[in-house]
């Protein structure tokens, strides 16, 4: 089986109720040989990381996407564990500043879209403008229900100048989420993590889910599809982004450059 099972076919409508977030189809045998996989997509993810970079053409932009305690930072930590600082950037979205507010929403996101040879990972991304905006009506509908276009226009822009993007929403059930809070509150070294505003949030789980499933129905295009990510088990989660990102990387065909010619005859002395 593949990855694709994750993939959302453009124009398909999402009903997240049908998606597990338990799911492990991709990998049956459990969390030992999950661990075991991912390892070796890493070592490999680390190989494609450096011909991207020593090609210096391509560029490949990663959204990640989820409820509140998803796993965003954490897959970030696991799945490009190991790749090479140079190449690759995060960029996160937090609440805009003065100045962003001032402009058009995709004023802040443009900037941080990866160069040559870069991956960038964009923790929350220019969706948020379709997602918190839409769910706190921080704008009116007339104004959010007019950025899906939008949004797909400027990737389409992004892909038709060379950058690969894949969107991943990390699916967790409500009922892990419940988990994850009480672990930030349990323990000493996540409490920092922990946000009482996080609690009024998980009280519009049911918005945040019909916003992120018109994203989803909307916004997956040929060109920067969205993978519904099972996410309720770590281990998971981290072995399906894995998989996906080597496997598109690796149909991007790249070769290393050209060496100059006449490098045989040359003594180092
Ligand atoms: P965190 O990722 O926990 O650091 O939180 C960042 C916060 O910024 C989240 O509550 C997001 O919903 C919020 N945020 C990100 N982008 C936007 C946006 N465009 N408008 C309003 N809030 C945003
Ligand atoms: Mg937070």
């Amino acid at each position: 089986m593949s990855h694709e099972i994750y993939r959302v076919g453009p124009g398909s409508e999402v009903d997240l109720t049908r998606h597990d977030p338990r799911d492990l189809a991709l990998c049956a045998a459990g969390k030992r040989e999950g661990r075991r996989l991912t390892g070796e997509l890493n070592a490999e993810l680390e190989a494609l990381q450096e011909l991207l970079w020593a090609e210096g053409w391509h560029k490949l932009l990663v959204v990640l996407q989820a409820m509140d305690t998803g796993g965003k930072d954490g897959t970030i930590r696991h799945v490009f564990d190991g790749t090479n600082p140079q190449g690759v950037k995060v960029a996160s979205f937090k609440r805009p500043t003065a100045e962003e507010l001032a402009h058009d929403y995709l004023w802040r996101v443009h900037r941080h879209a990866p160069g040559s040879g870069e991956i960038v990972i964009f923790n929350r991304s220019h969706y948020e403008d379709v997602l918190v905006v839409r769910v706190h009506e921080l704008v009116p509908a007339a104004t959010w229900s007019r950025r899906y276009d939008h949004i797909n226009d400027f990737e389409r822009r992004l892909a038709d100048e060379g950058t690969t993007i894949l969107k991943f929403f990390l699916h967790i059930s409500k009922e892990e989420q419940r988990e994850r809070l009480q672990a930030r509150l349990a323990e000493p070294d996540k409490r920092w993590k922990f946000a009482r505003g996080d609690l009024a949030e998980r009280a519009r789980w049911d918005d945040y889910r019909a916003a992120y499933e018109a994203v989803l129905s909307r916004t997956s295009t040929p060109w920067a599809p969205w993978y519904v990510v099972p996410a309720d088990r770590k281990w998971y989660r981290n072995l399906v982004v894995s998989r996906v990102l080597v496997d598109t990387l690796k149909e991007l065909d790249m070769r290393f450059p050209e060496a100059e010619v006449g490098l045989d005859d040359v003594v180092i002395e």
